[in-house]
């Protein structure tokens, strides 16, 4: 087990990739604080998926409800986390919502929500992870999910490449000045993986076939696929890895075509 007694928050961990990273560590032998949006059957899906985590692997973890782009709500889940664990060794950043729109038509408020969630919310989550790891000692691991629109352009998603390549940046910075406190940052670029945040594109037969032409591997990516990787960047092995973004996109970066 490679993150046997480490404590691990997760953010948006009642879905998708980040459901995936929190089953994925509590199979290593984490403890997981799945943070999950107070909205809807959030709550319930969250409390579930925590119940399963110590039925099937014996680890006991915590839901903490919260929205990642308010402060009060960032410090509320770490003070959960903290009282019941006593520390926080892991951070993901895995929260983020995206949404399409020609950038002439995007409005202030469309804007600044996905600047909030995803990099304004990373900002909280790692700025208090980091307070947290250094006073308690030990080093820790920052773990950003951003996107390979981190760093190539997506016509139609402006606001949400550009909250993307911002964490890229802000990783870098992290990476350099968290170094000498022994805290590794690093991202995972994820491609296309099959999540509900592509509901649209999966449940679309021509839309599924064009998005998996573009992909190398020959289809989207899964989950499971993207918390493997999540799992190695927040064990003891990834000692030496710091200020990266890791792919996993089955070679769609790779895929430049000149006409
Ligand atoms: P998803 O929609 O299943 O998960 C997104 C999660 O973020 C949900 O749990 C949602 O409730 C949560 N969330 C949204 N706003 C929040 C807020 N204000 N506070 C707290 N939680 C909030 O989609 P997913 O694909 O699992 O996405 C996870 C991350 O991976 C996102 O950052 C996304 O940009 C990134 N990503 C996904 C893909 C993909 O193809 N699926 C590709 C690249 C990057």
């Amino acid at each position: 087990m490679k993150l046997k007694d480490k404590v691990a928050l997760i953010s948006g961990a009642n879905s998708g990739i980040g459901r995936a990273i929190a089953t994925r560590f509590a199979q290593e032998g984490a403890h997981v604080a799945v943070n999950y949006l107070p909205v809807g059957q959030n709550a319930q899906t969250a409390q579930a998926e925590v119940d399963d985590f110590e039925k099937t692997y014996g680890e006991t973890g915590i839901a903490v409800g919260g929205d990642v782009s308010k402060r009060a709500d960032v410090e509320a889940m770490f003070a959960a986390t903290v009282e019941k664990f006593g520390r926080i060794d892991i951070v993901v950043n895995n929260a983020g919502i995206e949404f399409k729109k020609p950038f002439v038509d995007v409005t202030d408020d469309e804007w600044n929500k996905v600047i909030a969630v995803n990099l304004f919310g990373s900002f909280l989550l790692s700025q208090l992870g980091a307070r947290q790891m250094i006073a308690q000692g030990g080093g820790g691991k920052i773990i950003n999910i951003s996107s390979v629109h981190e760093d190539i352009p997506f016509p139609g998603y402006t606001a949400y490449c550009a909250s993307k390549g911002a964490m890229r940046m802000m990783m870098r910075n992290l990476a350099m000045e968290l170094a000498p406190n022994k805290i590794n940052v690093n991202n995972i670029a994820p491609g296309a993986i099959a999540t509900p945040i592509n509901q649209s594109v999966l449940d679309d037969p021509k839309a599924l076939k064009d998005a998996v032409t573009e992909i190398p591997w020959g289809r989207f990516g899964k989950p499971e696929e993207v918390a493997a990787v999540a799992a190695f960047l927040a064990s003891d092995e990834s000692e030496y890895v710091t200020g990266s973004t890791y792919y996993v996109d089955g070679g769609l970066t790779q895929q430049v075509t000149l006409y």
